[in-house]
């Protein structure tokens, strides 16, 4: 057999931290690398994969769309992106949807919605307030959205019109607002930055802000949305709407797709020839996103995330009172961080991968877990045993 990592290392870009596992082939939460070993896999694709890997309902609708039609352009009508669509805006408060092929696409389509309400609406107003923390992708708008300052230095100048304000204070948001100020980005709960919560009400009082100040507010549900959170949108939980909402990540079960939604009096001003990408709204994304939506609503995959997390919680915080290094659990669905008193969350990782547990460690000090929302019960326990285990092994004395 080809050594795997040693060809990777010579024939790819070396820009990404891989862990040293060849994935060959998964199943629900389970996948086995090249070699047969098998693993559970609680990174979940970085919360991509909502049912799981190789789930029939994905494949099957992957499989009939690639024997009918799988790209024509957006010079035509096909189905799936209408239905899809229809199915999108019947489940949220949004009324239209703009399809493209990432997450980070999704971001710059509503970065560009929103200077162009603001062109026509505000006097063009352009700013938007963004939050420390937050993360919105590698592509040059949504990284200057971003608010990780060494993801973004070293390609500066970016895009000039974003500020960064420390999340959970809206005192700071207010005092970023002037008069150029034309939206507010914000993820419900910050995925990258660490499974940040958001303090009870600041949602709600982000939302008043904007009101009072006729600002756009712009959900990033690219990581909370699909069931992720308990609901197929995290904003629900919170109950506040916003005005322009990005997806990504979860939407077709795997394949790559974004979509911007929005508000229609907001959606009327990105008019013919604004904005467009030849990929976007592909019947093979659309149609895979389509039959996964239809099953996370009509199979009540948001209740079983909600479930599975009472469970997968509850165990986690048992470790709290036995490894003191467990300082804290929090998130909502199957989006969990266990916050950590040290900076080991690297070595629990490969601890974990060892015993046969993928995850990630989304901070030093905090390891991050995104399994399929149906991941099983006995799924649950034993990624549990294993990374108590890990945190025992790697905070053991003799384990050093
Ligand atoms: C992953 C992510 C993005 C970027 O999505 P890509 O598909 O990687 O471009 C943007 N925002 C949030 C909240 C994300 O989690």
């Amino acid at each position: 057999m080809p050594d795997w990592v040693a060809e990777e290392h010579r024939y790819l870009f070396q820009n990404y931290g891989r862990q040293p596992v060849v994935i060959e082939r998964g199943e629900g939460t389970r996948v086995w690398d090249v070699e047969g070993k098998e693993y559970l896999d609680f990174v979940g694709g970085l919360a991509v994969n909502v049912l799981g890997h190789a789930h029939p309902v994905v494949a099957n609708a992957l499989a009939e769309q690639a024997k009918k039609l799988i790209h024509t352009s957006n010079l035509f009508y096909t189905t799936p992106m209408i239905e899809l669509a229809k199915l999108l805006v019947e489940n949220s408060c949004l009324d239209r949807a703009f399809f493209c092929n990432s997450g980070t696409e999704a971001i710059e389509a509503a970065i560009k919605l929103a200077r162009r309400w603001g062109y026509d609406t505000r006097n063009g107003a352009y700013e938007i307030v963004a939050f420390l923390d937050g993360f919105h992708g590698r592509t040059t708008g949504a990284l200057a959205a971003t608010g990780t300052a060494r993801y973004r230095e070293p390609f500066e100048p970016l895009a000039t019109g974003f500020s960064h304000v420390p999340w959970n204070d809206l005192e700071a948001v207010k005092a970023a607002t002037t008069d150029r100020t034309v939206a507010i980005l914000m993820e419900p709960i910050q995925g990258e930055g660490g499974v940040n919560m958001p303090a009870p009400g600041f949602l709600r009082a982000v939302r008043d802000w904007c009101n009072e100040n006729n600002l756009l507010l712009i959900f990033d549900e690219i990581q909370t949305g699909i069931g992720r959170t308990g609901s197929l949108f995290a904003y629900e939980q919170e109950g506040v709407e916003p005005d322009i909402m990005c997806l990504a990540k979860g939407l077709a079960g795997g394949v790559p797709i974004g979509a911007m939604l929005a508000r229609e009096e907001i959606a009327a001003h990105l008019v013919k020839g604004d904005h467009g990408t030849t990929f976007g709204a592909n019947p093979l994304a659309t149609a895979t996103g389509l039959a996964t939506m239809k099953y996370v609503i009509e199979n009540g995959l948001t209740g079983q995330a909600a479930r599975g997390s009472d469970r997968l919680c509850t165990r986690l915080r048992s470790m709290e009172d036995r490894l003191p290094v467990v300082t804290e659990v929090r998130g909502r669905g199957m989006l969990i961080a266990i916050g950590l008193g040290a900076d080991i969350s690297a070595e629990v990782v490969e601890a974990c991968r060892q015993r046969g547990l993928l995850v990630n460690n989304v901070r030093p000090n905090a390891v991050r877990l995104m399994p399929p929302l149906n991941t099983s019960d006995d799924e649950i326990d034993r990624a549990c045993d294993i990374l108590e285990a890990a945190i025992v092994a790697v905070t053991a004395p003799t384990a050093k």
